[in-house]
């Protein structure tokens, strides 16, 4: 027997019309690029992704067609994210930072028909249009009129929105259409499309929402440092909006100081961002002191927050750390490390040490740690395992793409890639990529555990371990340490001596070398397979 309660479709523009009826006159702002600040409402975020779904339709963009994006956070992002899921098509979010033909390959994969772009970004743009065909119109925004450019078929996005009715009806009805699509970032083979549902997206909206999640209210100011080409800013614009938070949207001002600036001046509550980002940002308000007290909720995730910039936030600065765990797979968030009870006794230091950690999967998210051979391992505290997950804002399939054994097992879990331990009380923490991990003489050694105890150092600003070949252990652990600017003090025996503290002998990495900074990532994670290529003649890239 089913039960009598109602199949209520959960769309986007469910999240959309409750922000315009409730929170109509919430503010979001917007830095634009000449430095001014545009503000409007969610009653104008609302009017105006209406109009721009029903001219959308108008043009003929069907149920499912794919339209990509690019820019920057921003107001007109924000409408992107409701306008065109609000029509029934698929906001399809293009990284800014890949490499033009990266982007082209994504773009004709995705067979996106129309792609939006914001007008500060048209010269980075242009030669990813010379590379597609599949694109029927471009539409700039941030312009009165269009620029001089080699794109062919450019329409204002202004006039596009002028074109559309006030009184649009909302098309969804099957909240199993496809919402959003986001590449993942592609360090390993070509990138893959996770494609995000109404569902699934309202779904993980709800969950970010929980007490033991974001918590995010109506009494926030959040600041997505987070970019909304990177998997839907973390499902901030959505939770934001169901939550009647305001917003403060960064624009291009990605710099330390900037948003150091902008947490100040509007009395930021929750800000989002990759741990690089909120190291700029401490060295920053270091040199330049600002009021970071509003904070109560710096959320961290895209790679490992080390410890020792937790005790900084957290100590020296009084802001709450809050780290994450994600990816583009999860849309994204999996788990999120609070305090509870049972860690009310503990000393300040080992309450760090808990939230160094990933933290407890999110109500509706279940995880599994399994040995080489699919058999789940214990939850100790220090068994290590590959981590899986299953919820329903898991991907099951890539686009265009079977399902292969590689990323899905037959019993229906997401093999994430990473590897961790769980705690008997449900805390994760990653200790490595499973492609990372050093395997030396049949044990494994944790690069990310290395690179922790090498950036608390006094004299390293950043480290990345990576494994070299080795004739008699198979392999063995490089460190590649970038030391402060101006600190020419920093040499092996020191570093060694420091590690001592926390690593078995045979743990230790056989070779140091010095860079000035750690590859990245288009997402800001350190590339360690350029460094592979650099320094193992790509015999372990
Ligand atoms: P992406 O899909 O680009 O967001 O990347 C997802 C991957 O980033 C995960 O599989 C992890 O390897 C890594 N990652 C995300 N959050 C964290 C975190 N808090 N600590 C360590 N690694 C993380």
């Amino acid at each position: 027997m089913h039960g009598l309660m109602m199949d209520y479709p959960l769309t986007i523009d469910r999240i959309l019309e409750h922000a315009n009826r409730i929170y109509g006159d919430r503010q979001i702002y917007t830095k634009l690029p000449n430095g001014s600040t545009h503000t409007y409402t969610y009653a104008d975020l609302y009017r105006r992704a209406k109009r721009l779904a029903s001219a959308l339709s108008k043009r003929g963009i069907q149920i499912g067609d794919r339209l990509g994006t690019f820019g920057w956070n921003n107001y007109q992002h924000m409408e992107l994210y409701y306008g065109i899921p609000g029509c029934g098509a698929v906001c399809h979010t293009l990284n800014i930072r890949l490499f033009a033909e990266q982007v082209a390959y994504i773009i004709e994969h995705a067979e996106d028909r129309i792609v939006f772009i914001d007008a500060s970004l048209l010269k980075l743009f242009e030669p990813i249009a010379a590379q597609v065909s599949c694109v029927e119109q471009y539409v700039l925004y941030g312009v009165d009129s269009v620029p001089e450019t080699t794109l062919p078929n450019v329409l204002l996005y202004e006039d596009l929105i002028a074109e559309g009715d006030d009184d649009y009806p909302w098309p969804v009805t099957d909240e199993r259409t496809a919402m959003g699509m986001c590449y993942t970032s592609g360090t390993t083979g070509d990138p893959k499309g996770a494609l995000y549902s109404h569902r699934s997206m309202y779904l993980h909206t709800i969950g970010m929402l929980q007490a033991n999640a974001a918590a995010i209210t109506s009494a926030d100011m959040i600041l997505p440092v987070v970019p909304q080409f990177h998997v839907m800013s973390w499902g901030i614009p959505f939770a934001a909006a169901l939550a009647g938070a305001e917003l403060i949207m960064p624009g291009p001002f990605l710099q330390p100081g900037p948003l150091a600036d902008m947490v100040q001046d509007y009395k930021v509550t929750v800000v989002t961002g990759v741990p690089t980002i909120w190291m700029g940002v401490y060295q920053e308000v270091q040199k330049n002191p600002r009021d970071l007290s509003s904070i109560r909720a710096l959320i961290v995730g895209g790679s490992a927050m080390p410890r020792s910039m937790i005790e900084a936030y957290e100590g020296k600065l009084g802001v709450n750390v809050v780290h994450a765990w994600g990816m583009t797979e999860m849309s994204p968030l999996g788990t999120i490390c609070h305090l509870s009870r049972q860690h009310e006794g503990l000393s300040q230091s080992e309450q760090w040490d808990v939230k160094a950690k990933q933290g407890t999967p999110i109500g509706g998210i279940e995880l599994r740690i399994v040995d080489g051979d699919g058999q789940e391992l214990p939850w100790d505290g220090a068994t290590m395992g590959e981590l899986q997950v299953r919820g329903p804002w898991v991907i099951k399939q890539y686009f265009k793409r079977e399902p292969s054994a590689e990323s899905f097992t037959s019993d229906g879990w997401f093999r994430t890639g990473d590897v961790c331990t769980m705690t008997p009380d449900g805390y994760m923490q990653i200790t490595d990529r499973t492609k990372d991990l050093i395997k030396s003489g049949g044990e494994w050694i944790s690069s990310v555990d290395l690179e922790n105890a090498l950036i608390a150092h006094p004299l390293v600003r950043e480290a990345a371990v990576i494994a070299i070949p080795d004739e008699k252990w198979s392999e063995r652990p490089m460190a590649a340490v970038v030391p402060i600017e101006g600190q020419t003090g920093l040499n092996v025996d020191d570093l060694q001596a420091h590690l001592s503290a926390h690593f078995a002998k045979w743990m230790l990495p056989d070779k140091f070398v010095f860079i000035t900074e750690v590859p990245k990532t288009s997402t800001g994670k350190f590339d360690k397979k350029v460094l592979r290529q650099q320094y193992t003649d790509g015999k372990l890239a």
